[in-house]
């Protein structure tokens, strides 16, 4: 249709020949792949709390296994297909995934919030906020339980049409992050005035913790100090290594997400990895295995 062919235009406007093709063949393969379903899946990366040294939540993450392109990184097949029409459908699957999923998770007593990653374009059109409180309802999840990632420059792009439906989601009860927090070079004092609760700081400014650099270790120490006196909860993206835990930790960062931890969890590895990690003999008896 002519809003497809738009997209494919856009995307060709942007690439050179060869991108072009393999921008095609991705755009055609991720399209069937949301048809049938049955090429995605989500995978789970655990947030640490580091007051408590517990899993208090974890980050949804989109994968994909092409019958014949194999493992696509959504690192290469996300920036393409948000800037078309499948960036509704992409975020509709994994919303669901992920509520159906939380539900089946508190079924078995455990309470785990979840956090998504949407597009700067899913905030382009109307029908996110109430797609999201539908999607909530059907699963009969609490908004609170809920967790919307944008990135600090999708939320710089943004109009006011598309921050007021931020703000709308925000009354919900849903909690907004800003992601990649500090790749977007954005004034506190702008973000301040986001609808967010959450700023989660980029790998980029974690990964010189590990090394003697005096001057980013202050940069991310005062990026955390701002951010919760602005209110602000703190997550540190892509930890690594002991050594940063333990220097986020006496920076006061709230929370710690990386693979110092946890990678992504495939979804029936996720409870018996918390119960594991906390150490819980409340823990209740967990489920068997199932098919995901
Ligand atoms: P993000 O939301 O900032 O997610 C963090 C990325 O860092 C993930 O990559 C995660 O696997 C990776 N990561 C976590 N801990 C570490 C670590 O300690 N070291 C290293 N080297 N990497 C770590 P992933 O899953 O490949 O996703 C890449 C990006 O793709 C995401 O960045 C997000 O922007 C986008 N993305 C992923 N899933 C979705 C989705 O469902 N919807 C949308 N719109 N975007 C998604
Ligand atoms: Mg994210
Ligand atoms: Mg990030
Ligand atoms: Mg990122």
């Amino acid at each position: 249709d002519a809003q497809a062919k738009d997209s494919l235009i856009s995307v060709y406007a942007t690439s050179n020949d060869s991108e072009y093709r393999r921008n095609i063949v991705l755009l055609s393969a991720f399209g069937t792949a949301l048809e049938d379903g049955a090429s995605l899946r989500l995978v789970y990366q655990p947030r640490i709390d580091l007051g408590s040294r517990r899993c208090v939540g974890a980050e949804a993450l989109l994968r994909w296994n092409d019958p014949t392109l194999g493992d696509v990184s959504p690192a290469e097949f996300i920036p393409i297909v948000e800037r078309t029409t499948l960036a509704k459908p992409t975020t509709a699957f994994v919303l669901d995934t992920a509520l159906r999923q939380l539900a089946a998770w508190q079924a078995c007593g455990v309470s785990l919030p979840l956090s998504i990653n949407i597009s700067a374009t899913n905030l382009d059109e109307d029908g996110l906020v109430a797609a999201i409180a539908a999607a909530l309802d059907a699963h009969n999840v609490a908004p609170d339980m809920l967790e919307v990632e944008v990135t600090e420059s999708a939320m710089m792009e943004n109009s006011a049409q598309s921050l007021a439906r931020l703000e709308a989601l925000a009354a919900t009860g849903v909690r907004v992050a800003i992601d990649d927090f500090g790749t977007g070079h954005s004034s506190l004092a702008y973000l301040q005035t986001l609808p967010a609760s959450v700023v989660k700081i980029d790998k980029s400014f974690v990964d010189p913790l590990d090394t003697d650099d005096a001057r980013s270790r202050t940069v991310i120490a005062t990026m955390i100090s701002l951010s919760k006196k602005l209110g602000f909860r703190v997550v540190a993206e892509g930890v690594e290594t002991v050594g940063a835990v333990d220097t986020l930790t006496r920076m006061a960062c709230d929370e710690a997400q990386g693979y110092v931890f946890a990678r992504p969890l495939e979804a029936q590895d996720v409870l018996p990895w918390i119960a594991r990690f906390n150490g819980d003999d409340q823990m209740p008896p967990l489920p068997h295995r199932e098919a995901a």
